[in-house]
């Protein structure tokens, strides 16, 4: 879905326009903040919405984030990863086991690092 091509959900008088903004989180004690979280604002009323594939997009980078806290790998460290080490996804999947991003696996990628 465009956000350029939304009609403000709230008035209906308007479309949306794609923002970015800063916001932050709390994730276990822990404190981050995000860069470019996208929403949309209806210049008419000023409703602040997020569309789902904006929500999508947010919520990606937000795992990411939630991931570095736990201490697992984010989705771009395993591509990063397998990029430079040339292996198939099925050999990352034996690497760092079936889901890419248990604690342990952590300590197999700094063993063949
Ligand atoms: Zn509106």
């Amino acid at each position: 879905m465009n956000p350029e091509q939304t009609t403000c959900p709230m008035c209906e008088s308007a479309y949306l326009i794609p923002k970015k903004a800063v916001e932050h989180y709390c994730y276990k004690g822990h404190d981050f903040s995000l860069e470019e979280i996208e929403y949309a604002e209806c210049p008419a009323c000023h409703s602040e919405v997020v569309m789902p594939d904006q929500s999508k997009r947010n919520e990606t980078r937000i795992r990411d984030e939630h991931r570095k806290i736990d201490g697992f790998l984010t989705s771009a460290e395993i591509a990063h990863g397998r990029e430079r080490f040339n292996v198939t996804q099925s050999q990352a999947a034996q690497i760092f086991g079936d889901r890419g991003l248990a604690g342990k696996s952590l300590k197999a990628w700094q063993w063949i690092n």
